[in-house]
């Protein structure tokens, strides 16, 4: 393999190989070959990543506030400068497309630049009155869990949010999409920030998060992944009382009432759902349509999907690349066998493409019986399930009728309506007449089963800090 890489770790500012050797191949899911290598960290790079977190913390915790952000902020300007070849990079290894990529990774630019530029105002004191205030103080080390689909991303909200804060940040990004932990890392030390303040390790997921977990020196989780990860490492940071923020699955409804526009609405739900090709946790998996207008939708959003040119990442007429793993399309086949078995119908796509690479169509099933798997359980993945309703509350308890609550859109421009959804929805997000999801200035949680905490926005930021109350009888002296 000519252009073969190998990724390494980062620790107290150093890239490393990992003590003993060890590594893992990389597949490109777009043709299932090997094309490089990520390392992967023993007990003892651990124990550096947490020691030299341990030893930044009171040095980067007291730079002050503008200092850190500044810094993020040139940090972004580095990584903006590297945008096309990272998102090849990215492309490459998890399938997206190259646009999808690129736009990944302007939203990561979007997120350093927004926690750098508000890191000062985030710092400073509160004011409760003359004599009393609020003190906010970086919460100590993180350890940030990563996942593979919006990896650069998803890697920058972690690390923006908490460095802004102040907290070094030791984090473990997924083994199958390393590349944007790398130059996201690369582009931090450029710019400046210390050695010992973040470190990125791959490897074992449950070794490390253990071994991390397992130490007092953690004071904050932030995960993102599948709700029985969550909770496992809920569990387990339960120990040492590490403060968590957990996103975790979603299963998005979209609810089409008899006023949308089909056509503009088709569009909206077919461009969102298939990004990526549907491995999203905000993307939509089930939608529920007003009766009348039913038939007409389901026509449309058919023709939608099965129009979707399903080709090579890197292809610009490409607009839906490959599933990221193996793991993901035995997980599609699971899910429509079991959901045709119950007596589905297949509207488009159901199955896997022939051809090399983790390729499935975009696939609609309708008359989709309420306890196949495909409604119970997180999809991740091109499918969608398609339902009339007659009532508006019968909409809101087939919307609601998951374990988790994440995200929820709905197309009408009745007032009415608007005010009933939007109260009637239980999910940490809702959006109204067209799809939306994470931005750096607005907070993103889940509730119920998709988690906990949130990321974005002020209240992201916050995640990362103690809020130490003074009380004093006349103004005291801080800072
Ligand atoms: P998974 O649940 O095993 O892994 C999800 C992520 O968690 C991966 O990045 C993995 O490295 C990490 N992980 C797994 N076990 C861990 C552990 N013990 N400690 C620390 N990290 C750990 O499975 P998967 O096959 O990668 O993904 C399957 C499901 O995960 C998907 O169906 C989807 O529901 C969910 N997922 C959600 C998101 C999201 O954005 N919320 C992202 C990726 C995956």
């Amino acid at each position: 393999m000519a252009d073969s890489i190998t990724y390494r770790l980062f620790i107290n500012g150093t890239w490393r190989l990992g003590g003993n050797g060890t590594d893992r191949a990389l597949i490109n899911p777009a043709t299932e070959q090997e094309f490089g290598r990520v390392a992967v960290a023993t007990a003892a790079d651990l124990d550096d990543a947490l020691i030299s977190a341990r030893n930044s913390l009171l040095s980067w915790s007291s730079t002050p506030a503008g200092e850190r952000g500044a810094l993020l902020v040139r940090a972004a300007r580095i990584l903006e400068g590297k945008i096309d070849v990272a998102a090849a990079a990215l492309s490459q290894e998890q399938g997206k497309t190259l646009a999808e990529a690129r736009g990944e990774y302007a939203r990561a630019v979007e997120t350093f630049d927004w926690n750098g530029k508000h890191a000062e105002e985030l710092s400073a004191p509160l004011s409760l009155g003359a004599a009393r205030m609020i003190v906010p103080e970086a919460a100590g080390v993180v350890a940030a869990f990563t996942p593979w689909n919006y990896p650069a991303v998803l890697n920058a909200r972690k690390l923006a949010a908490a460095l802004a804060a102040g907290c070094p940040v030791i984090m473990k990004a997924a083994e199958e999409t390393p590349s944007a932990g790398v130059y996201i890392v690369e582009a931090l030390q450029e710019a400046g920030v210390p050695a010992g303040v973040v470190s990125l390790v791959f490897g074992d997921p449950p070794m490390i998060s253990g071994h991390l977990l397992g130490s007092p020196v953690v004071r904050v989780l932030t995960f993102t992944g599948s709700t029985p990860v969550g909770k496992h490492l809920a569990t387990i940071a339960a120990e040492n009382l590490q403060r968590c923020v957990l996103e975790l699955g979603g299963h998005s409804p979209v609810i089409v009432f008899d006023d949308a526009d089909l056509s503009k609405t088709v569009s909206a739900i077919s461009e969102y759902k298939f990004e990526c090709a549907g491995q999203s946790c905000n993307a939509p998996s089930r939608i529920l349509v007003a009766r009348p207008v039913y038939e007409a939708f389901l026509a449309k959003l058919v023709e939608a999907a099965a129009n979707i040119r399903v080709g090579k990442p890197d292809d610009p007429a490409t607009e839906m690349g490959p599933m990221a793993n193996a793991r993901r399309i035995e997980a599609m086949e699971r899910l429509i066998k079991d959901a045709v078995d119950r007596g589905a119908k297949v509207e488009t796509g159901g199955i896997r493409l022939d051809r090399p690479g983790y390729y499935w169509a975009p696939t609609i099933l309708s008359n989709v019986p309420p306890d196949s798997q495909v409604l119970r359980e997180e999809p991740f993945g091109p499918i969608l399930t398609v339902a009339p309703f007659d009532t508006i509350d019968e909409a809101i308890e087939k919307a609601n009728a998951t374990e988790y609550g994440l995200a929820a859109y709905f197309f009408s421009d009745s007032p009415d309506v608007q005010r009933r959804m939007i109260s009637g929805l239980s999910t940490g997000t809702v959006s109204v007449n067209y799809l939306k999801g994470v931005a750096a200035d607005a907070p993103l949680g889940g509730i119920n089963q998709s988690g906990y905490g949130y990321e974005g926005g002020v209240e992201g930021f916050r995640a990362f800090q103690n809020l130490k109350l003074v009380n004093a009888t006349s103004a005291v002296a801080i800072g």
